[in-house]
């Protein structure tokens, strides 16, 4: 490896290492409460809900952490240079068949260290908090369902990316770019109708009161919107939401059926305000615009940083070497984590813009803070985390901060 690849690959390591063990510690020591928060919250309902993140977050970071230690390994070792001859010794030399079976391995291994924490953090901890409705069988089918899938499209996308770099050696970063922001839109076309219904039921809401909502609120911010599902969320957990996907004529906003059914009817009508905000900004195809900007950058950057590290390993003719896979992995690991800020200051953004919109629609702050103040209770949210992790983790602006936003309303504008 050169100096300047030893540079570049030292500063994505010490900046994922510091950014971890400044998260660590915030978790750890999360700091004073704002006295703000006591107007709506009992200290033991705080309490609890930091212990709860707390727990959340270390199980989060820690997986990150296993698998980022793992990557590295691999990537200093001789171990992955061996595994790479073995499968194409195993596969007669072909390059394709190795390269999957390369994959796999590695997919699996990561799977395996992955394993435990998902367990823990999603299963366990749930139900040791009272969040989780869900059976142990049906966990191990939504696991093995949702690796299956995983497996699936990333398996054809390293069999694409390893292919382009042999069919456009200096190029190969312009067509994934392309191929990614192409799958972008796809997949955000067809994850309502294809991926969600794998996981969930939806029933379509046709008549009754949500109804009645959607369309005055509909009317009001001057859209036509048809689509309202509720989900059977509670097969799973007892924590409420609802969200806004799809694209074009797969537009639509769910709602979970936890919040439908336990929640004031003003709440839900706030709720609903929000997502038709989303939809009226046009939030989703915002997002994925600034998508394609990432696509381009990350895959320029990847090309770019393979190339400085593997000089003669990838001016070789035909495709990359199997063992670059695990490069590209480190990589794509700590890129994405390192990117988190930039990720959730556009997501937040969003949130608070709805928010503001979801407030002129119904013209009612009241209900809007009730409906924070109940989600905060009832999902154990962290109200007002310090600001290292809201800066590094939230996608949503934390309670305090919408709840603050009502109380302005309408001075606020
Ligand atoms: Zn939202």
């Amino acid at each position: 490896m050169s100096a300047r690849a030893g540079i570049i690959w030292s500063t994505l390591l010490i900046m994922a290492a510091i950014l971890s063990l400044v998260f660590i510690f915030f978790t750890l020591l999360p700091g004073q409460i704002p006295a703000a928060v006591w107007q709506y919250f009992t200290p033991a309902e705080v309490e609890r809900a930091r212990r709860y993140q707390q727990i959340m977050g270390l199980v989060a970071i820690l997986a990150f952490l296993a698998k980022t230690a793992f990557l590295v390994w691999l990537v200093y070792s001789t171990r992955s240079g061996a595994w790479s001859e073995r499968v194409l010794r195993l596969t007669g030399g072909r390059y394709y068949p190795a390269l999957l079976m390369y994959f796999c391995l590695i997919w699996l291994l990561l799977k395996a260290i992955g394993l435990p924490f998902s367990f823990y953090g999603s299963f366990i901890v749930q139900h040791q908090w009272g969040l989780a409705t869900q059976s142990l069988a049906s966990w191990w089918s939504d696991y093995l369902k949702g690796s299956l899938l995983d497996l699936l499209l990333s398996g054809a996308s390293v069999l694409l990316l390893f292919w382009a770099t042999g069919r456009w050696p200096r190029t190969w970063w312009v067509a994934a770019g392309f191929f990614l922001s192409a799958w972008l839109f796809i997949s955000t076309f067809l994850w309502p109708l294809i991926i969600a219904p794998i996981f969930n039921s939806f029933q379509p809401v046709t008549a009754g009161p949500i109804k009645t909502m959607v369309t005055r609120l509909a009317n009001r911010a001057g859209l036509k919107i048809d689509q309202i599902l509720i989900m059977d969320a509670s097969r799973r957990t007892t924590t409420a939401n609802a969200y806004f996907t799809g694209l074009g004529a797969t537009k639509r906003i769910v709602l979970y059926d936890t919040l439908v059914d336990n929640y004031p009817s003003d709440e839900v009508e706030a709720v609903i305000a929000h997502e038709i905000a989303h939809w009226q900004r046009g939030h989703i195809i915002r997002g994925s615009l600034w998508g394609i900007l990432a696509n381009f950058f990350l895959t320029g950057l990847l090309y770019a940083v393979l190339r400085v590290t593997f000089t003669y390993e990838i001016t070789r003719p035909g495709p990359y070497p199997p063992q670059i896979l695990i490069v590209i992995l480190l990589f794509l690991q700590l890129v994405s984590f390192l990117g988190q800020p930039i990720q959730n200051a556009i997501s937040r953004s969003y949130e608070t813009e709805a928010d503001q919109v979801a407030l002129e629609l119904t013209g009612n702050p009241g209900a809007m803070i009730r409906l924070q103040v109940d989600l905060a209770r009832k999902n154990l949210a962290d109200v007002a985390p310090p600001a290292f992790i809201e800066w590094l983790t939230y996608s949503h602006p934390a309670t305090l901060k919408r709840i603050r936003a009502a109380e302005a309303y309408p001075r606020g504008q």
